[in-house]
Parts: C-alpha cells; structure tokens; sequence
C-alpha cells in the first residue's frame, strides 16, 4: 500500500472517532424545532417524491436559498413513516459530513413537517447521467469515491443507508457529490434489520430474501450504482419487479465491453451475493474497496480535502439557479385551523 493511502487511512480513521462522539452527543438531544415556516419564501418544487414535496425556498432574514422537504403529516401516518421520519430529522441533525447534506432547519405547523437544507443547486447525479448517458470511469470512480466515504462515515455512526440510488445522489455548484434523502436512514449498531424498503434494482439480496441484513446491503448497492453509472443501466433490469429479484438473487450479470479489467474485477466483489465475500464487510472494511486496483493512484487525501479537480462541473448562474432540476406542478400546502396528529410528532417541539 502506498504511503498517501496508508496516510489517509490514519487521518481518517481519527477523523472518524472524533465524529461519533459528535454525533452520539447530537443523537440523544431532544427535538428542538429552530424555525417556522413564515421564515421562508417559496420558490418552486425542486423535486417529489414519495412522502412529500422539496421546494426551493429563500430564508427571508438571510437571503439564503435552501431546499424545504415538506412532509404531511396524514401522509406520513398512513404510511406508517412516523418513525422513519423522526428518524430522518434526528439523524440528518447529528450528522456531519461534507458528502452527505445537512439540515439547517426543521419544524412543523398544523399539517406539514419541515426539514430544511442548503440548496444543492448542480441537481441529481440522475439528471446529468440521463444527459451524457453514461459516465466515463473517471467520472464514475470519482462519484464512486465520494460515496465509499459517505457510507463508510454513516456506517461508523452505526447507520445503514438503504437508499443509494442516482435521485438521491446531488451535485454541487462545483462538482462534488451530497447523499441526501435519509428517509430510510436507521441506526442499528451492532443488531440486524428485517425491514423491506429501498427501490428494486438496487436491492441487495439478503434484503429480497428476508434475511436479516446489516450494513452490507449499502456496499452492495453501491456495486449497483459503479455499474449503473458506467453503463447507462443498472446491472440487474427487467419491467417486472419479480424478474429483477430473480436476476438479483442468481447474482448473475454481465458487464458491457467497454468496462475496464478493475473495474470488473471490483463489480465481482461488491455485486457479491455471499455476503462473507463481498467488499465493504470483510475484514479491512473498505480497504479493500480503497486499495482496489480500480482506485490505483487515486488521491483518497485530495478527495477529502476537495483539492481533486471535479471532472465534470455543472453549469449554475447563482446560488438560487433551479434550471438543473425538472419543472414540477406546484401546488398550494394544505392549512388546518388545528394540530393535526399532534400526538404522533408531540416530540417536535414547536419554535
Ligand atoms: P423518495 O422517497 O421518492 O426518494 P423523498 O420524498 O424521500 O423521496 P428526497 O429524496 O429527500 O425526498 O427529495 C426529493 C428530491 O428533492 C431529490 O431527489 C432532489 O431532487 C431534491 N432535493 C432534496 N434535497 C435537496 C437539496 N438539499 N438541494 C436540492 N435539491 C434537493
Ligand atoms: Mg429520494
């Protein structure tokens, strides 16, 4: 192993130590809402998704852009997601780390839960892989490395992720990479989860099984984002959810000729259906992923200290530039002259 790696390896391991005691401090603090919504203007919708809308909003006093995650919350309690989503809050408020997002802000009124981050302004990492197609592998072992240390961070916070796809993957204004999205976020130590979610193609197949899964399902998934990213498509693909299990669980999949020899090579040890053997869980943790020939001369250092050069920047005007993410219908938020489900969120305690 070189020396800058064996360096890295070091800092970042007390990086590491020193982050957690952060985090566990945060982690058993109370819920305390620090806003209300009239702190903020709308803009407009950045994105939807399955709990909710995120909006580009200006925090009025500091002229700020931020983006709002609105929740509602007869949704959330439909869904059975209250859990999840004080999950969410409390996880994204004891995190810190440059490629994951970070929340400034969260609170509730009546109807809605708010979590409030910076604006990402560059857009998803899937708007611009739609665009150019694919990745070249330098591109993807850029992003790839960007999301090795973000999980590797999560995972040390004893977090499993278990939402690693291109939509939740942000670019900034330039060129790095942010995680966003925790919705599915757990904290899970050193026990096993049972839970089925996350979307099909990147399932890892402990998880399609239901057996117990721990953190190997993220390293899994990021095997499925390295190919999807250098490919076009993702590895295991069929219309019907069923076919995609099937192919998940044979664990076979074939590689465009395009791809380099490492590159395979490291596919075949993170898209490993025996757990026992896949890259990220074994013995030396990420090691293995890091000092992989596909990583040869890589400056894991650099990264860290964002003096690699992004290879691709996307273009933005300003701070409050929307124009790389998708034009959405807007809608009018809902008001309730009560406190709806006020028992179910009673933790958040309102500003
Ligand atoms: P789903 O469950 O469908 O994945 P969700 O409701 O949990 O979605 P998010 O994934 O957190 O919501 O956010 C939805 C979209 O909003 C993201 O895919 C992204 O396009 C946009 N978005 C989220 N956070 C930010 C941010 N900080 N800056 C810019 N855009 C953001
Ligand atoms: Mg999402």
């Amino acid at each position: 192993m070189d020396a800058q790696i064996t360096r890295h390896f070091a800092d970042f391991d007390d990086f590491l130590n020193t982050s957690r005691r952060e985090f566990m401090k945060k982690w058993t603090s109370k819920f305390n809402a620090n806003a209300k919504p009239s702190d903020f203007q709308s803009i407009k919708t950045l994105g939807t998704g399955s709990f909710g809308r995120v909006m580009l909003v200006t925090h009025i006093k500091s002229r700020k852009p931020y983006a709002m995650k609105i929740m509602e919350k007869e949704h959330i309690v439909r869904m059975k997601q209250v859990q999840h989503t004080h999950n969410e809050i409390r996880i994204l408020d004891a995190i810190n780390f440059q490629f994951i997002v970070r929340l400034d802000y969260y609170f509730k009124d009546n109807v809605y839960i708010y979590m409030v981050l910076p604006f990402i302004n560059g857009g998803e990492m899937f708007t611009h892989l739609r665009n150019m197609k694919k990745f070249d592998e330098q591109l993807s072992k850029f992003y790839a490395a960007q999301v090795t240390l973000a999980l590797e961070y999560l995972h040390f916070m004893g977090l499993i992720y278990r939402d690693l796809k291109p939509e939740n993957i942000l670019i900034d204004k330039d060129g790095f990479l942010k995680v966003t999205d925790l919705g599915f976020c757990k904290k899970i130590d050193d026990e096993r989860t049972y839970t089925l979610c996350g979307t099909p193609e990147y399932l890892a197949p402990e998880v399609i099984l239901s057996q117990g899964y721990s953190f190997s399902v993220d390293w899994w998934a990021l095997g499925v984002l390295m190919y999807e990213m250098t490919a076009g498509y993702p590895p295991f693909y069929a219309k019907d959810p069923m076919r995609i299990y099937e192919k998940i669980v044979s664990g076979r999949f074939s590689c465009p000729a395009g791809f380099s020899k490492p590159l395979k090579d490291l596919l075949n040890h993170m898209l490993q259906v025996d757990r026992s053997k896949r890259f990220g869980v074994l013995v030396g943790g990420t090691k293995n992923i890091k000092s992989h020939t596909w990583f040869k001369a890589f400056d894991w250092e650099g990264l860290l200290m964002r003096k690699t050069r992004p290879p691709f920047v996307p273009k933005v005007s300003s701070g409050d530039d929307a124009s790389n993410f998708d034009a959405y219908e807007e809608e009018v938020l809902r008001t309730s002259p009560i406190e709806e489900y006020a028992d179910e969120f009673k933790k958040i305690v309102a500003a």
